[in-house]
Order: structure tokens, then C-alpha cells, then sequence
């Protein structure tokens, strides 16, 4: 069967680890690739160019956008994030799975333009205690429960359009759940 890689998009608020666990799923698993985003912001300590991401001027990033070179790309406090669309059709067209590591806009846009592409959300574990708590608990001001409810529902809204998500409490557990919704959709009938 002449097959289409899957692509997985990997999304999750700022601080709740989806960077290292993508790099951990490559080093457990070797059976993805992972995109390499192009960026204008500076290199951060340790980071180098070609790996983390492609470094690049503001100038030659709207140069990649009027020539239709990006998949899909946003601008974060002046700054430009886009992953490469040559790269992405040449890994999908040859079998190659991957995993893209972007944003919640980029995620929406990607999913406009690859229908089947499986949509992975990555919650602190707090999430579920900070649930069980505002059902189950009194202690707190209407107030209080009103800002958590409010930002849980954010976090639920925004969920809504993922297909999965995944509680990064203890990395292993949370590959291995990755691991397995990836396994899944390999072998699900709608991408046949
Ligand atoms: P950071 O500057 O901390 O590396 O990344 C900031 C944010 O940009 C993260 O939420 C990250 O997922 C997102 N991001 C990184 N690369 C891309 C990309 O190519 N496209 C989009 N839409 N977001 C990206």
C-alpha cells in the first residue's frame, strides 16, 4: 500500500515541557523525524542553528512568506516562527512520519491544510489536581473558584480542537501514551 506519512502536530502551554518531550520520543522511539523550525528570534544559549531551528533575518523570513515557502507561520512578540512546506510534503509523500512542534495557531492553519493530521495537547499535571479540587473542595473564595474555573474552561476551549490530549506528569508514562495514540493512528482505517 502506497502509504502517506502521519503528521502529528504537538502543541501545549508555555513551561509544560512539550520540548523536551518531543526530543525525548525521538531518542525513545527513532521512528519519527522532527521538524526543524524557521525563526527570527535570537538563539538561546545552547541552541544551535540547523538543529533547534533555522535561524533567519526578519527580512528573509518575509522573503520565505511572499515566495509561499511556509506551511504555516506566526508572529510572536515580533517574532517570526514557520514551518518549511517543501520539507513537510516531501517527508508526508514518502511514507515519513513526523511530528511538528508548534503553536496553537500554527496547529489550527496546519490542520486546514492536512485533514488527517493528529492533533496532540500537552497539559501540566496540575490541570487534573486543580479539576478534582474545585469540584470536590469548599475552601475557596467564589472568586478564586471563579479565575480557575475560568482558566481551566480556556484550556478546555482551546483542547476542543485537538484530538488528544496528554498530561506530561511523569515524562516516561507521557512517551509512552504519545507512543501509543501514534501507533494508533498509524493503523486507523480513516487514513486508508
Ligand atoms: P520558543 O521561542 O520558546 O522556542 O517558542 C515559542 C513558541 O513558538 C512555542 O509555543 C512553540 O511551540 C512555537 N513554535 C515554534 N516553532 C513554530 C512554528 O514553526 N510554527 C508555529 N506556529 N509555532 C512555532
Amino acid at each position: 500500500m502506497d502509504k502517506k506519512g502521519l503528521l502529528v502536530v504537538v502543541s501545549g502551554p508555555a513551561g509544560v515541557g512539550k520540548g523536551t518531550l518531543c526530543k525525548a520520543y525521538m531518542k525513545k522511539f527513532d521512528d519519527m523525524k522532527l521538524s526543524v523550525s524557521t525563526t527570527t528570534r535570537k538563539p538561546r544559549d545552547g541552541e544551535r542553528d540547523g538543529v533547534e531551528y533555522n535561524f533567519t533575518t526578519k527580512e528573509n523570513f518575509e522573503k520565505m512568506i511572499a515566495n509561499d515557502e511556509m506551511l504555516e507561520y506566526v508572529n510572536v512578540f515580533d517574532n517570526y516562527y514557520g514551518t518549511s512546506k517543501a520539507w513537510v510534503k516531501e517527508q508526508i509523500d514518502n511514507g515519513q512520519d513526523i511530528i511538528l512542534e508548534i503553536d496553537i495557531v500554527g496547529a489550527m492553519n496546519v490542520r486546514k491544510i492536512y485533514k488527517n493530521a493528529v492533533l496532540i495537547f500537552i497539559l501540566p499535571p496540575s490541570f487534573e489536581v486543580l479539576e478534582n479540587r474545585i469540584r470536590t473542595r469548599n475552601q475557596d473564595s467564589d472568586e478564586q473558584i471563579k479565575k480557575r474555573l475560568d482558566r481551566m474552561l480556556e484550556e478546555v476551549t482551546i483542547m476542543k480542537d485537538y484530538d488528544y490530549f496528554v498530561v506530561n506528569d511523569k515524562l516516561d508514562d507521557a512517551l509512552n501514551l504519545i507512543r501509543s495514540i501514534i501507533d494508533s493512528e498509524r493503523y486507523s482505517v480513516q487514513r486508508y
